[in-house]
């Protein structure tokens, strides 16, 4: 066994069907009594019914995507003026990205009640947008302290939505198993979530209210989460930011390069590949990632979420410029075949 480092973050996770009825109890045991309330407009129907009969000191339900600086400003102001002793998160990635920036310039205590499987509640990363750019970096403040899993909060992300951000904390196990600061621990955590996830999103995407499935996907989101927390992301992730930057949508863009980008890493990542294979229960990896593409009727091809054939080469320029470590050695011509086969949707082999 090769040396290593593995760092265990601490957060308390409570999960299971009907769980987020112990919302007032896990307040109480992190020593809060004014917890502000964190939502996006849509999910403000469900942040009056789970808060009903809980003591709280008010709601910022004004979430919106990519933490905004101006709003996130907003919402600091919000937990000030109310003299909040904690936020409560309740809803997908976005939300819990206004609870981390809340976090990060008072140290308020954060309880996430995730409603997708982003699994950013189980990173210390934060991310603040301001002028186009995003900000990101890694801080334990923001790092939720307590987790409240409820699949029953689930039944209604729409099935596309599910399945696109289900491959997106798919992308984040896969990198986290040939991570160069990879270790035995997370990749225990990358290959069950992967094999959760897997196994869940096809029936979710059949049957969007089976409890059993929405259970299995939270769980890998979980795990997803939990693996990026500490290992380094490669390829497949910078690729995915820098097509971002072009304005593509996040999560069906990871899905759609995912098979490419393990393709490329395919004969230099041997061992990661084989667990991906084993939690699949299908090989090649490539064209097994494709293939669940396919059954969960996700898009194929980076041409139909947007991506112009004139943008490849720059695509490619910029990622193959900025060195970072990888399995195999990041190259400009490579990288440009990566991204023509993932924009022509061509099956990996
Ligand atoms: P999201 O939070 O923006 O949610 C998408 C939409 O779905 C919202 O309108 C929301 O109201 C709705 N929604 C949420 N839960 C629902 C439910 N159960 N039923 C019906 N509708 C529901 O999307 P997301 O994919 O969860 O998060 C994306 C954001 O999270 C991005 O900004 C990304 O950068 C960030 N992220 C951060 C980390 C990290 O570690 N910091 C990790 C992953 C993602």
């Amino acid at each position: 066994m090769r040396s290593f480092v593995y760092t265990g973050l601490p957060s308390r996770v409570v999960f299971g069907a009907g769980a987020v009825a112990k919302l007032g109890e896990e307040v109480e045991r992190l020593g809060a009594k004014r917890p502000l309330v964190l939502s996006t407009p849509g999910r403000a129907g469900m942040v009056a019914a789970l808060t009903k009969g809980l003591r709280i000191a008010g709601v910022f339900d004004q979430v919106v995507m990519h933490t905004p600086l101006e709003a996130a400003n907003q919402a600091r102001k919000l937990a000030s003026e109310l003299d909040a002793d904690c936020c409560i998160a309740l809803g997908g990635g976005s939300t819990i990205g206004f609870g981390k920036a809340i976090a990060l310039t008072s140290g308020l205590p954060v309880l996430a009640v995730p409603t997708t499987y982003s699994g950013s509640e189980m990173t210390t990363i934060w991310g603040i947008s301001e002028k186009q750019t995003k900000r990101t970096g890694r801080d334990p403040k923001v790092l939720p302290k307590t987790v409240i899993y409820d699949p029953e909060l689930t039944l209604d992300l729409p099935p596309q939505v599910s399945a696109a951000s289900g491959m997106n904390a798919i992308a984040h196990c896969v990198e986290a198993l040939y991570a160069h600061d990879g270790n035995p621990i997370v990749s225990l955590m990358a290959e069950e979530g992967i094999r959760a996830l897997s196994k869940a999103l096809p029936i979710i995407v059949s049957e969007p209210k089976n409890l059993e499935a929405r259970s299995e996907a939270l769980y890998g989101a979980w795990l997803a989460g939990a693996t990026i927390s500490t290992t380094s992301v490669a390829l497949h992730h910078k690729l995915c930011h820098v097509l971002g930057g072009l304005g593509l949508p996040h999560a069906e863009t990871h899905s759609i390069v995912l098979p490419h980008a393990v393709r490329y890493n395919y004969d230099a990542a041997r061992e990661a590949m084989a667990r991906v294979e084993r939690a699949l229960g299908a090989a090649p990896a490539p064209a097994a990632i494709y293939d669940l593409l396919a059954k969960l009727s996700l898009q194929t091809k980076l041409s139909d979420i947007g991506l112009k054939e004139g943008d490849l080469e720059r695509a490619a320029r910029i990622a193959a410029e900025a060195p970072y470590p990888n399995p195999r050695k990041v190259e400009y011509a490579p990288v440009l075949e990566l991204l023509r086969n993932a924009h022509a949707g061509r099956r990996p082999t």
